[in-house]
Formats: structure tokens, C-alpha cells, sequence
């Protein structure tokens, strides 16, 4: 006879380990199997850990949690082949905690102690146990989880989903169709090392107590929708970049070879000269927003995180802190349903209800138009950006053509190659899909 907890959670990424850790402290029997040597071994993230919904959890984490350094200083760049066009911000009040719940850290470090939070919160957290499937009663209702372990087989009475991108699970469950390339974006990273020193004096940063986070658009990723980031830690930096997989597969583009183009720019070099790389890595990240989302509940099953495709990939890039709260408001909805002692989809349908109500909901909505604008628009990435380099390049230049004559044949440049109707027609829809929908 297989052991019975009262839940299952399946991931010990920030959605799992958040949840667990939330039934643990209300002293539910909470077991998470994470398939990596330990939590965070597996995960990937370009570096910054959006922390509101961690605050709620612990709300002195700054004192104890592995975090690099807080962001205070932002940079957002389009990039050509050679040149670069940025705008920089330096809030004040972001230099001051709680630094605007923006804090670089380095996963691997990060969700180990996150994890060790959950445990002395009393969850069970059991690594290199990859779960492969549910088990099921005769009436096809879920009951626990088959796991790879001798005898892993275990009861629950709720499976809680965090298993990350592309969840094999939600499938098997009938929560989620077929994965689309469209719906996903490819990231590659690498940590290279550094002296605090260097970082600071070469991304204008006062101490360790300050950090940068930039971020690239245009030949970053040859002009096809995505980004790529540099993000300071206290001794390396964080880069990479994350490109839409069907654009990625249809150019046959290699990401590590954007990498090594992108860590080559005249922009990007200098910033990380003599630099000594630490780590590589690679990983998927939901990008179908609103429209890409699963069915989060059904009998005895939840799914949150990224397995759910709660990933906020607009100019924000957050994900961790979607992840954390959609694994807090699983848990608040299973405690519920453990009290009424009904796991049912109508029982378990309040975390729904819970999700439309958080920011998961509110901002995957607010920019549900976004996906679809952005992968219908390929030309934003190469017409106007290489186009805005370009021109701001010509009205800096200094020769024998006055002003007048310099700002004319910008105009000229500038409507050859992008017609009136086009520039009306992108600025309504960029207006519907980034602010006003
Ligand atoms: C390149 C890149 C850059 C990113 N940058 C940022 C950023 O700067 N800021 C930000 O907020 N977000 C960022 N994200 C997104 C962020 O990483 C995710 O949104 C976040 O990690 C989601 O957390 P999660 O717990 O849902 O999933 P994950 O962190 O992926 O955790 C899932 C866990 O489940 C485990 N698992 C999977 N299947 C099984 C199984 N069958 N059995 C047992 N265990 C299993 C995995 O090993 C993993 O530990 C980035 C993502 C990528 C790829």
C-alpha cells in the first residue's frame, strides 16, 4: 500500500516551493519532489527575482536569502550590428529598500535556501525524484503521483503542478493542449565572472550595494522578437539573451551563436573584458501570455508558476514573482478545500477565482494583446529600431551640413523607409497592446 500525504507538489522552483512552503506553516502535510540534485540545480533565469510576493512570505528575507545585488539602475538599449541607443534610469528612491522588489540572484543559490525556508517550515522536500505520472481511482479521478523511485508510488488528496515549462503533467491531465513553438521563447545565459570592483566601475555603480540590469533589443537577436540582458551579481555578471523559438527554428538561428554575436558587440565587450565564464545554460520560457494559458484547476489538481504559463514576458520579463504568487493563492485554495474535505474541481475552482483577482491575472490580461501584435509585427524589430539608431546617429553628427539640411534628410531617410499609414497603423496597435487595452 502506497503512503498518503495531503499534498503533492510537483517542482521545487519559486511556484512549488512558495506553495509548499505556505502549507507547511498551516501545517499541512505537504510533500515536493524536485527531479534536479537539488532545488534550483535545474532552473534558469536571466537574474532578477521580483520579490512582492517573497516579502509576504518572509518579510525579512533581504536579511537572510542569497540575493546579489538590488537593482538600482535599468537600461534599455536596441542595438545594430555596431552601434546602440539607450535610455537609463536611476530612481532614487529604488536605491533605498525595498529597492522595488528588484533583486539579481543566482537560482542555483537562491532556491536551495528558499527550499531549506519551506523545509524548517516543515514540507517535505525529496530531490532527484522525477514524478512521470498520476495514479488514478476507478473513476479516473486523480490520487497521487507515480514517481521514478523503487516504491515512489504516493497518495494525495491534491497534486499541485509546478513543474515548470512545457508541463508533461498538465498535459497528461487534460489541462493543456499540444505545446506550440510560438508559444515559447528559448533563452541561452551564461555567468561570467568578474571582480566587485570592475563591476562597479564599468557599469557606473557606487558598491556592491547597487546593481545594473540592461536590457537589449534589435540585432541582440537578429532582429526577430526577444531580448537579451546584463544583469550584475556581486562577482559576475548574468548574460543572455531569449529568442522566439518559431522565428529561432524557421531562420534556423543557433541562440549560442546570437550569444557569442551578442558578447562580441562593440557595446557589450567592454563591459565584460577579461571576464572568466562560470556557467552555461539554456532553457524554455512560456510566452503565450493570456491566450497561452492552461486550465488551472481540475479534480484533486492545480497547476501555478510556469507550468501555467504566468509569465508576464512584456517589457517586464517577470516571471519568479507571478510564480510565487500563483503557488501562495494554490496553496490558500487547496487549505480551503481541505477544510470543506472537497478536493473537487468545483471545490478547487477558487484558486481561479483567487488568480483573477492577483496581478497574475490583472497584468497577463493587460497585455493579452501583446503576444499575437508582436509575432504578426516582425518589422517592428528591424525597420524602427535599426531606423531610431540610425537617425539619432545622423542628429548628432557634426560636419559641413547645417542642421536644417541634416534634419531634411533625415525626414527623407527616415519616410523611405517607413510609410505614413504603416507608422499610424503600428502606433495604434503598439498603443493597445503595451498600454491601453
Ligand atoms: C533565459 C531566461 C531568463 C529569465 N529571466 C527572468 C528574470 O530575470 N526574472 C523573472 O522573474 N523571471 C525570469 N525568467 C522566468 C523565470 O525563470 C520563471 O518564470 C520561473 O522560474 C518560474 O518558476 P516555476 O517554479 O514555475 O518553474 P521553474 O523555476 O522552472 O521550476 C520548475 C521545477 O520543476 C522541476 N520539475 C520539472 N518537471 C518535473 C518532474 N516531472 N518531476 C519533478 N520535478 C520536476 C524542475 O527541475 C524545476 O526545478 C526567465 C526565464 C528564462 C528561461
Amino acid at each position: 500500500m502506497a503512503e498518503k500525504v495531503d499534498v503533492v507538489v510537483v517542482g521545487g522552483g519559486p511556484a512549488g516551493i512558495a506553495c509548499a512552503y505556505t502549507l507547511a506553516k498551516a501545517g499541512v502535510e505537504t510533500i515536493v519532489f524536485e527531479r534536479g540534485g537539488y532545488p534550483g540545480s535545474k532552473n534558469v533565469m536571466g537574474g532578477i527575482l521580483f520579490t512582492n510576493a517573497l516579502a509576504k512570505l518572509i518579510p525579512d528575507f533581504r536579511e537572510h536569502a542569497p540575493v546579489e545585488r538590488p537593482v538600482t539602475k535599468r537600461k534599455f538599449l536596441a542595438i545594430s550590428e555596431k552601434d546602440a541607443l539607450g535610455v537609463e534610469t536611476g530612481f532614487s528612491d529604488f536605491s533605498r529598500p525595498p529597492h522595488n522588489n528588484n533583486f539579481t540572484v543566482l537560482r542555483a543559490r537562491f532556491d536551495q535556501w528558499f527550499a531549506n525556508q519551506a523545509e524548517d517550515a516543515g514540507a517535505m522536500i525529496l530531490s532527484e525524484t522525477v514524478v512521470d505520472d498520476f495514479i488514478y481511482d476507478d473513476n479516473k479521478k486523480i490520487i497521487g503521483v507515480k514517481t521514478r523511485r523503487d516504491d515512489g508510488d504516493i497518495l494525495c488528496n491534491c497534486v499541485v503542478l509546478a513543474d515548470g515549462v512545457n508541463s508533461l503533467l498538465a498535459k497528461k491531465a487534460g489541462l493543456r493542449s499540444e505545446f506550440k513553438p510560438k508559444d515559447f521563447v528559448l533563452g541561452v545565459k551564461m555567468v561570467l565572472g568578474l571582480p566587485a570592483e570592475k563591476i562597479c566601475e564599468r557599469f557606473s555603480l557606487e558598491s556592491k550595494n547597487d546593481g545594473a540590469a540592461y536590457e537589449f533589443f534589435g540585432a541582440v537577436t537578429n532582429n526577430i522578437l526577444g531580448s537579451g540582458f546584463i544583469y550584475t551579481n556581486l562577482e559576475s555578471v548574468s548574460i543572455g539573451l531569449g529568442v522566439a523559438l518559431d522565428g529561432a527554428c524557421k531562420l534556423g538561428l543557433r541562440p549560442y551563436e546570437l550569444l557569442d554575436k551578442f558578447m562580441d558587440h562593440p557595446y557589450v565587450r567592454p563591459l565584460i573584458k577579461d571576464s572568466e565564464p562560470i556557467e552555461y545554460s539554456a532553457h524554455l520560457l512560456p510566452e503565450g501570455g493570456y491566450h497561452g494559458m492552461p486550465h488551472v484547476f481540475h479534480d484533486n489538481v492545480l497547476v501555478c508558476g510556469d507550468a501555467a504559463s504566468f509569465v508576464n514576458t512584456s517589457i517586464y520579463h517577470e516571471g519568479s514573482n507571478l510564480a510565487m504568487e500563483s503557488g501562495i493563492l494554490a496553496a490558500k485554495a487547496v487549505m480551503q478545500a481541505r477544510g470543506r474535505g472537497d478536493f473537487s474541481a468545483k471545490s478547487l475552482m477558487k484558486y481561479a477565482e483567487y488568480l483573477q483577482e492577483s496581478i497574475v491575472i490583472k497584468d497577463l490580461k493587460k497585455y493579452e494583446r501583446l503576444p499575437g501584435f508582436l509575432h504578426s509585427s516582425p518589422h517592428l524589430f528591424n525597420n524602427y529600431l535599426d531606423l531610431a539608431i540610425e537617425l539619432a546617429k545622423d542628429y548628432f553628427i557634426v560636419d559641413e551640413l547645417s542642421k536644417g539640411e541634416r534634419q531634411k534628410l533625415m525626414f527623407k531617410k527616415a519616410w523611405g523607409r517607413v510609410s505614413v499609414m504603416q507608422l499610424i497603423g503600428d502606433a495604434y496597435k503598439s498603443f493597445r497592446s503595451f498600454i491601453w487595452n
